[in-house]
Order: structure tokens, then C-alpha cells, then sequence
């Protein structure tokens, strides 16, 4: 309702109204509360870094403001010695509006143009910066994060166990895949790619021999069997081995009818990416180790995948995948994205993942690492029976507890310090 249609209502009726129900404040409370939001004047005052030990690298980001509301994001994988991007970084945030998320997002990267704001490491930082400044926003606005994003479509999202067994000789498979029975979920993914495998014959080159690949097979078909088959499979190759011998593997699974098949080539040759997918019936899926939608584009133009699969926590931040999710959705391809970071930045991409049409499903990847992961955030596990429900808290909608996650702290690294003479 606009504006003025408001005002000539509430002239109109409200009036009559109140005096009927014997409450003459009743219109101007009305008016007041139906009047157009006034959102408060925030200001950015410090940006402070921590660095955790997780499930690989975490490079963990606060926003501050001079309303003492403070945002948390973090970034993975390619953020190492990103503490000083942060820093410089600092210059385009300190003083601003936080609300103004994509316009901050906009400016440090276009400011990165000579200094690798394409990819890797630049856009890593700033995706933990970014998502720090959508907690903020949540918090500031008192509304969840996927509400930012355009509301949710899902109140939970499905997420997979990255397994920590693949083979029948381990003496440990069976409780381990027990244990992710008993966790409750509905899909895992196996890794098949072995460095150390026995018929591997030559330390640097990564075409697989007909015995490497029969290992492969025994660890898809192992799993396969272990499983109820309710529950889908999905393997990864890590982008290690040439095209014929991705070709191959991928004509070999068919029959296990996968979930997906994980960059059985390297992700930057979109072509060779492209002749695997053509070449099977097997869903191929890539997309761990690509940068904004800029990284995408050829993917998806060149119908290089099934499954796109960006890293939330690394690809440029949450509204950056937002924009990728929709770009894939427009050629009919599902959002199955990456996820290795703690529950701080698995909640996170879940605001996304629930506001996107085209989700399919979330990577998990802490198993071995199960206490650190339950004891990560105040909110205790986010993950039951295999989903995580999205909170109606304001934010991101958990808080790390510092005195769980500072025994992983990285040792000889700040733990949030404050910048120093820029506190209002
Ligand atoms: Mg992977």
C-alpha cells in the first residue's frame, strides 16, 4: 500500500474506528507502526580477524558499529594470508553504512582489479567480509539472512556426509558407516581419487591404470551396498586426472546411478569438462574451485555440467551465490554447493540455500572432526537427521562459543584484537 493510500485510509476510517472502540490513540498507533521503515544510522567502526583450525583453514571476520551490533563471517580454503587483505580492506568499510551490503561487495572488488580481484584469495577474504556484513545487516534489520536474500523457499536444508571410509579393508568401515546411519542421512560422498594407490605408476601424471580404476569401482560399489538405497551416493574425483581416464570413470558408474560425479577433470577446462558430461549418463558436477559469476559463465553457457557446486564461504559471498544459483537455474541446473567451514559458515550458506529454487543439496564435511563441530556455536549441532533447519533468528542465527573454538585457534595468530584508535 502506498504512502498516500495509507494516509487517506487511516483519514478515512481510523478515525471512526477508534472512536467506536473508545481508544483515541488507536489511529496515531497505528499510523506509527504502519509508517515506512526508518532504519537506524549505522556505521562500520573496526574489522577484527581470527584464524581457526577446522576442517582446513578458517579465516573468521567481525564487523563492528558504533550501535554495538557486530556481524560474523568467514571464509575457507583459499583465504590463507588473507589477514592483510583485511586490512586493506578496511579503508572502503570504516566509516560506512553496513546495510549497503553489495555496494561494499562492489567496491572493494572492483578496487582489486590489478591486485587478483578475479579469483583465489582476494575474493575468498571478501567473501568473509561480505558475509559478515550480511549477519550484520540481519541483526541490524531483525530479520534472518535468507529474508535479505528474498525469503525462503525450504525451512531446512538437506545436507550430505562427506564419508571418512571408502573401502572394505579398512577394519573401522563398519562403525563408520554406522555411524552415519545413525546420523541420519540421506545422502554421502566417497572420494576415489588415491595418491598412494598400489597400481599407480608414475608419482606425477594422473591417468589411471585398468587396476586403479577397478579400485575405484570396489570403493563406489562398496559404499553403494552399504547404504539403504533411499540414500544417494556421490563420489569425487578432485579435478587429478586427465580426460580419457574421466571419461572412463564416468562411463563405469553409470549402473551405481549417482548422486553426482565430482570434477573427474580439473574445473578450468571447461571444453574437456564438457566432453565428460557428453560423453555419460552419469550427473557430472564441478564448480569448488571457481570465482564469482564471472567463474560460472562458461560452465553453464557451454553445458560443461550437470550440477554446479560453488564453495559459499570462497566464490564472493552469499548474494554472489545467490546470483550464480540463478544463473544455473536458468538453464535448468541444480545448486548442490561446497562446504567445508565450520557451523558458523554452513549456517550461512544455508540462508542461501533455502532461498534459491534450484537447490539440490549441501556438502558436510566435519565427521572426523565431531566435537569441535557440536560444540562450534552456542546453538549446539545445527545438523539433525541429516538437515539443517533454518533459524528465525536475526543474522545468520548462530554465535560462536569462543572458549570451545580458541582450543583451534591458530597458535600466534590475534584473536579478534581490536584494530586500535578507530573504536567511536
Ligand atoms: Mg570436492
Amino acid at each position: 500500500m502506498s504512502r498516500v493510500s495509507r494516509r487517506h485510509l487511516l483519514g478515512s476510517v481510523m478515525p471512526f474506528s477508534a472512536g467506536l472502540l473508545g481508544l483515541p490513540a488507536l489511529a496515531t498507533a497505528v499510523q506509527s507502526a504502519s509508517s515506512p521503515y526508518r532504519r537506524p544510522k549505522l556505521k562500520i567502526t573496526d574489522i577484527r580477524t581470527a584464524e581457526v583450525m577446522g576442517h582446513g583453514y578458517q579465516l573468521h571476520v567481525r564487523i563492528y558499529t558504533d550501535q554495538g551490533v557486530v556481524g560474523h563471517g568467514e571464509g575457507t580454503d583459499a583465504v590463507q594470508g588473507g589477514v592483510p587483505l583485511v586490512r586493506m580492506f578496511r579503508r572502503f568499510l570504516m566509516g560506512q553504512d553496513p546495510l549497503n551490503v553489495d555496494f561494499l561487495f562492489e567496491r572493494i572488488r572492483t578496487s582489486g582489479i590489478f591486485a587478483g580481484a578475479q579469483a583465489g584469495q582476494y575474493v575468498a577474504t571478501l567473501t568473509a567480509v561480505e558475509t559478515a556484513l550480511w549477519d550484520l545487516a540481519g541483526k541490524a534489520l531483525g530479520l534472518p539472512v535468507y529474508q535479505l536474500l528474498g525469503g525462503k523457499m525450504r525451512d531446512r536444508v538437506r545436507v550430505y556426509c562427506d564419508s571418512q571410509t571408502n573401502r572394505r579393508d579398512d577394519p573401522d568401515a563398519a562403525a563408520k558407516i554406522q555411524h552415519i546411519r545413525d546420523l541420519g542421512f540421506t545422502a554421502v560422498k566417497i572420494d576415489i581419487d588415491e595418491r598412494t594407490d598400489p597400481m599407480r605408476w608414475d608419482a606425477v601424471n594422473w591417468t589411471a591404470s585398468n587396476a586403479e580404476i577397478d579400485n575405484m569401482l570396489d570403493k563406489v560399489t562398496f559404499i553403494r551396498e552399504s547404504f539403504d538405497k533411499r540414500v544417494d551416493v556421490a563420489v569425487d574425483m578432485h579435478g587429478r586426472y586427465d580426460l580419457t581416464t574421466g571419461k572412463r570413470v564416468a562411463k563405469e558408474v553409470e549402473s551405481f546411478k549417482l548422486l553426482f560425479l565430482e570434477e573427474p577433470v580439473p574445473a578450468e577446462n571447461v571444453d574437456a569438462m564438457r566432453d565428460i558430461r557428453e560423453s555419460t549418463a552419469t550427473p557430472i558436477c564441478c564448480g569448488e574451485n571457481l570465482f564469482l559469476r564471472h567463474g560460472f559463465r562458461e560452465v553453464l553457457e557451454q553445458r560443461a555440467a550437470d550440477i554446479i557446486m560453488p564453495d559459499l564461504q570462497k566464490c564472493g559471498g552469499l548474494l554472489e551465490g545467490r546470483k550464480i544459483a540463478d544463473m544455473a537455474h536458468t538453464y535448468y541446473i541444480p545448486f548442490a554447493p561446497h562446504c567445508v567451514v565450520s557451523p558458523i559458515g554452513t549456517m550461512a550458506s544455508c540462508h542461501v540455500c533455502a532461498a534459491v529454487p534450484n537447490f539440490l543439496v549441501l556438502e558436510w564435511h566435519w565427521i572426523p572432526r565431531l566435537e569441535l563441530w557440536r560444540s562450534f556455536v552456542q546453538e549446539g549441532d545445527i545438523i539433525q537427521k541429516g538437515f539443517v533447519t533454518l533459524p528465525d533468528r536475526a543474522g545468520i542465527g548462530v554465535e560462536m562459543d569462543e572458549e570451545a573454538v580458541r582450543e583451534a585457534q591458530v597458535p600466534g595468530t590475534p584473536w579478534f584484537e581490536a584494530s586500535g584508535g578507530t573504536q567511536e
